[in-house]
């Protein structure tokens, strides 16, 4: 089996897909591995670590793309700086593996399909635990928390830890964070420690002792329906429910220093869950990150890849987080990519997709040109429905 690891095109993506140690280990275990000149670079691994790796460094993208049999990539496909199209690249003979967007991006799923080739969405692995060392949107989204917190932090006009100083005493700062999924819980530990009081909200009840559990008080708010979908995420509840919500928060959110929001649904427009009005009852100098800004955003006013200022309160709507720790994210995502692999081999080491496991037959975007996923297929037969 050939893999080929591409290079980002993505402007400002400073992740790659395998890392020279992961690289190593499969080398070791017989595959043969192409990495495309540069890939690495910006996330800190040189070509020569990967060429001492074990692996050939390919200078030409397209006979990488053509001649590569699994193609390992971090984003979605699009179109390269020379105007040549990644998707143009695929064919009956290729099997990817990437972050795709499938619930979101209908034209892409279409196009892959097109092509006659087989694809795996990373989005798409299930929340189990057998999965979870291939999970690469809980490894990214710890990366997202942290990050948030860091740059909070930086923007803030105050200290984040309680000081006793000659010079007098300084209150430690007050953290909320909304929604405490995976991103969040990493947001609760990063706040904690670099000294604030952390608040956390989240409709799944279950988070309760999850938040408590690294020091954060968990607020209550209760809510009369399930919040609950299966796989371990939030359903999207109703619009009394988002009302009940907002009413609630809107103290925790005025006394708070920095709010972290990183509330989603998959698959569905992000809550809006802190008001204008909400903003404009906070102190001057406070923060608010929106990790959901992408997804149409926690905060009213937010906007992706954006800091606007509201009544003396900065709402950040970061874009692609874990690429800004490319080093970490990379060795993270890699693992998470050697797994997924793992499971997709056989013993000859060829690919061997054997359906009947949950982990192959979830992560499965499109087989031979087919579209095999289930939750894909509905949100693609309602935007046709729309459209
Ligand atoms: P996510 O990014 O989809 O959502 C982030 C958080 O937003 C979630 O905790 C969700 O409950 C919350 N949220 C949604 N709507 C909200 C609203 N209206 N108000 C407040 N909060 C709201 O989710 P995620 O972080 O990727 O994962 C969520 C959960 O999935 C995890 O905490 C865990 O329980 C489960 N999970 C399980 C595994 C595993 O078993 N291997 C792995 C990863 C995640």
């Amino acid at each position: 089996m050939r893999v080929a690891v591409a290079k980002e095109i993505q402007p400002g993506e400073r992740r790659v897909a395998l890392t020279p140690d992961v690289v190593g280990r499969l080398v070791k275990k017989g595959t043969e591995v192409w990495v495309e000149a540069g890939a690495g670079d910006s996330a800190c691994f040189s070509d020569a670590a990967y060429e001492a790796a074990g692996a050939e460094i390919i200078k030409d993208s397209q006979r990488l793309w053509r001649e590569g049999r699994v193609i390992l990539k971090v984003n979605p496909l699009g179109d390269r700086p020379n105007g040549t199209s990644e998707y143009d690249d695929l064919s009956g003979d290729t099997t990817l593996i990437s972050f795709l967007n499938p619930l979101a991006d209908a034209t892409g799923v279409n196009h892959i399909a097109e092509t006659g080739a087989t694809a795996f969405a990373m989005e798409l692995i299930p929340r189990t635990s057998r999965a979870q060392s291939a999970d690469a949107l809980s490894s990214q989204a710890s990366i997202a928390g942290y990050k948030a917190v860091l740059m909070a932090a930086s923007q803030l006009p105050k200290y984040f830890p309680m000081l006793t100083t000659a010079a007098g005493t300084i209150p430690p700062a007050k953290v909320f964070v909304i929604g405490a999924g995976v991103a969040g819980l990493q947001a609760i530990a990063t706040a904690r420690r670099l000294g604030a009081v952390v608040e956390a909200f989240d409709i799944r009840p279950e988070t309760k002792e999850q938040v408590q559990s690294l020091g954060g008080k968990f607020v209550e708010v209760s809510l009369e329906e399930e919040t609950r979908a299966t796989g371990g995420y939030a359903k999207e509840v109703s619009d009394d429910s988002k009302r009940r919500t907002q009413e609630a928060i809107a103290k925790h959110v005025a006394s708070a220093d920095v709010v972290i929001t990183t509330a989603q649904v998959p698959g569905k427009k992000a809550p809006v869950l802190v008001t204008k009005a909400m903003v404009n009852a906070m102190k001057p100098g406070s923060v608010i990150v929106d990790l959901a800004a992408n997804q149409g955003g926690n905060c009213e006013g937010s906007a992706p890849s954006q800091a606007v200022e509201q009544n003396g309160v900065s709402i950040i709507g970061p874009d692609n987080l874990p690429g800004s720790v490319p080093l970490h994210a990379s060795q993270l995502y890699a693992k998470n990519l050697a797994t997924l692999l793992g499971y997709l081999t056989g013993e000859n080491g060829e690919l061997a997709l054997n359906f009947e496991d949950d982990i192959i037959d979830g992560a499965c975007l499109v087989h031979q040109g087919e579209i095999r996923n289930e939750r894909v297929k509905a949100v693609l037969k309602e935007e046709l429905v729309h459209n």
